[in-house]
């Protein structure tokens, strides 16, 4: 009787085991970015376990590097980057720590989104006027949706690569994926179509790709360079040149604070609108597709308010 019931109870938790524990463990992925952690989750599904350093409302440049990372960096099956530099603050710091050289930037498990990226604002000997935040060349290109569509199939391939015997399911999930987006691209071409033409300045140089997609004319940033913060004597020429050249929209990124925007904006006129560099990082936004919407809305909203527009 006694050995019957330790059967039954090992038979019950064998049960429950069987149900915490899918047939193939999943693959362990750490995303730096909330971007490429979606973006990844999107193509992966439950294929994938995905954990993501950066939280949407930091500025990327500066993510605190945190002992807990080192740990699920070191047990983990692949990384996927935004790359072109954009986690220089922390990931290989974090990776040197980590040592699990399967995920390291020569290993087979590290996976970089950029690869099909053409870099815009490259530095050339000559001309450093993007500091040293953006050596390899501008690296906020996940603020275009078409352009995601390039880091989509690097990360599904990269996702094969690491985990052949999900190569088709991969496959089908970027198809997926890419469904979605072209649906919304063609949304936001149309949501987007007030910001042509439209004169603005930013905060941080990130907006390069965005306003490349849709016509935006960028100025200038308040930040003197890339990581470098504003001084008065900047102050002073960026809100001359904006009453010069009539700018009536001023972004903040949410991870930079507000109080100068708004007196930038004050001082000549401008709204200000407020979008994040990275997924998640405006409220209520949790995916990389309702976070570009979000910022496209945000941009949209301030043009009209803008005098003028
Ligand atoms: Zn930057």
């Amino acid at each position: 009787m006694a050995l019957q019931l330790v059967r039954a109870a090992f038979s019950i938790a064998a049960l429950l085991l069987g149900a915490a524990q899918p047939a193939a463990a999943a693959l362990r992925v750490v995303a730096t970015t909330p971007d490429v952690a979606d973006i990844a989750h999107q193509i992966g599904g439950d294929r994938i376990e995905v954990v993501t350093i950066a939280q949407g409302s930091q500025d990327p440049h500066k993510v605190p590097v945190k002992p807990s990372f080192v740990t699920k960096l070191n047990r983990a099956d692949a990384v996927v980057a935004n790359g072109l530099g954009l986690e220089h603050a922390f990931l290989p710091a974090l990776l040197e720590v980590a040592s699990n050289p399967k995920v390291l930037p020569t290993g087979p498990g590290y996976i970089d989104a950029s690869i099909y990226i053409q870099p815009l604002e490259v530095p050339s000997s000559q001309n450093r006027s993007q500091g040293e935040l953006h050596p390899l060349g501008n690296p906020h290109f996940s603020l275009d949706p078409v352009r995601a569509k390039a880091m989509a199939k690097a990360i599904a391939e990269g996702l094969a690569r690491v985990d052949p015997a999900g190569a088709e399911s991969y496959q089908s999930g970027l198809a997926r994926f890419d469904i979605v987006l072209d649906t919304k691209i063609a949304e936001w071409e149309q949501l987007a179509s007030p910001l042509r033409g439209v004169k603005a300045v930013s905060y941080h140089q990130d907006l390069v790709y965005l306003a490349d997609r849709y016509g935006l004319q960028m100025v200038d940033t308040i930040e003197t360079k890339p990581g470098v913060p504003a001084t008065p004597g900047h102050l002073e020429e960026l809100i001359e040149t904006m009453k010069r050249d009539q700018v009536k929209l001023v972004i903040r990124e949410i991870a930079y604070e507000m109080p100068l925007a708004q007196t930038v904006a004050e001082r000549t006129g401008a709204h200000v609108a407020t979008i994040s560099a990275m997924a998640g990082g405006l409220p209520g936004t949790t995916g990389y597709v309702d976070s570009v919407e979000a910022n496209l809305k945000a941009l949209v909203e301030a043009v009209r308010a803008a005098p003028g527009q």
